[in-house]
């Protein structure tokens, strides 16, 4: 009786190419974190085979976990070179995206001693102040160009902190900072747009485009309708109903107490799950399309709902998070955001994905 989490790879494939198509230059796909919680193992080879050559993760062993998966494509590091481990980087053909003058000395000297031309993606800090060189930084390796000397450098990038808010002018300024960094760099490619990114129009387009969130369904314009199509459906069946009288409480700390007579529903669900507690007596799950609230706290392994207004019965489905109530929508009423809604999604889950 275990909940089941279906993903919708030809959707994930549709939103791929929905972005592809929004700009010219090429167009990653982001996988760290296991692909925000879908299953990296699947989602890299399917958007491979759909035509994605560039693959961005957080750490070197998510990039070799990939590698045999997607033979032909280029695997980029965002956490950068991870100390003593650049033979593995250049082993398995991986790039590490350089944040700081000292992981760009040790990468330097790993190409020194090989005598080989070693990939690159250099990372600018416009905005983030988390990883990557500021512009003045910058600014002392163009100044010395010996620092590069024996890398190649693929692309120079750079990360924003409030695409999702069109109307942040801090967009606006980070652009504008990447553009003088870049010009220092003539010819050298360039990467900017997460997600959000590409939807603020050809300022903020670059030759590689690295969306995540939005290939997995969640929406990248929040202010406006979801032009994403919904790829994760978690549904799970009901253990066990009970008729309860007004005034009986449910779970722990008597968190809800039935005011009316009422038959609630138990699913095998809980915040071990990555269905989050904040999201006790806060949210709602569908049956047959009609919501059923959540009812009382979520515990570890069991959530219960309030299905009274419906005919479902023990063995029947209720929808957690669907086409009708995705994971921004959960999000809302936990009071985070659909990534930490999808990279939460539970080991205990039964996955089954929907061919392309
Ligand atoms: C996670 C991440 C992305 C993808 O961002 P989304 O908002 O999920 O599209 C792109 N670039 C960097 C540096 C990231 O850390």
């Amino acid at each position: 009786m275990t909940a089941t989490l279906t993903i919708d790879l030809g959707a994930l494939v549709a939103n791929w190419r929905r972005l592809a198509a929004l700009h010219p230059g090429a167009t990653a796909a982001v996988v760290k974190a296991d692909a925000y919680g879908l299953g990296a193992a699947r989602v890299a080879p399917t958007l491979a085979a759909a035509g994605c050559r560039h693959f961005f993760v957080a750490h070197l062993d998510e990039a070799l976990a990939i590698r045999p998966l997607v033979p032909a494509a280029a695997i980029a590091v965002l956490n950068g070179l991870a100390a003593g481990r650049a033979a593995d980087y250049v082993a398995q053909d991986i790039t590490p995206v350089i944040g700081s003058l000292a992981e760009l000395a040790a990468w330097q000297e790993e190409a020194a001693a090989r005598r080989e031309n070693l990939p690159t993606i250099l990372h600018a800090d416009t905005g983030m102040a988390r990883l990557g060189f500021s512009p003045d930084e910058l600014a002392v390796l163009r100044a010395e160009p010996a620092r590069l000397a024996g890398l190649r450098l693929d692309y120079l990038m750079t990360h924003l902190a409030c695409a999702e808010d069109p109307a942040d002018p801090f967009n606006a300024e980070q652009a504008r900072t990447f553009r003088a960094v870049t010009a220092q760099f003539p010819g050298v490619p360039t990467s900017f747009a997460n997600s959000s990114g590409l939807f603020l129009g050809p300022d903020f387009h670059a030759d590689l485009a690295r969306p995540g969130a939005a290939l997995y369904g969640i929406n990248p314009t929040p202010a406006t309708p979801n032009p994403m199509a919904p790829v994760v459906t978690l549904t799970a069946p009901i253990l066990q109903i009970r008729e309860v009288q007004p005034g009986t409480s449910v779970g722990y700390n008597r968190y809800w107490i039935a005011r009316r007579p009422s038959r609630i529903a138990t699913l095998a669900v809980g915040y071990a799950d990555g269905y989050l507690r904040a999201l006790s007596s806060k949210t709602a799950a569908r049956f047959d399309g009609i919501p059923v609230p959540l009812v009382g706290r979520v515990s570890m392994d069991l959530t219960t709902f309030d299905v009274t207004d419906t005919h479902a019965q023990p063995g029947d489905a209720l929808t957690l998070l669907g086409p009708q109530h995705g994971a921004d929508a959960l999000a809302i009423d936990a009071g985070t955001n659909g990534y930490e809604i999808l990279t939460s999604l539970g080991r205990r889950y039964q996955r089954r994905y929907i061919a392309v």
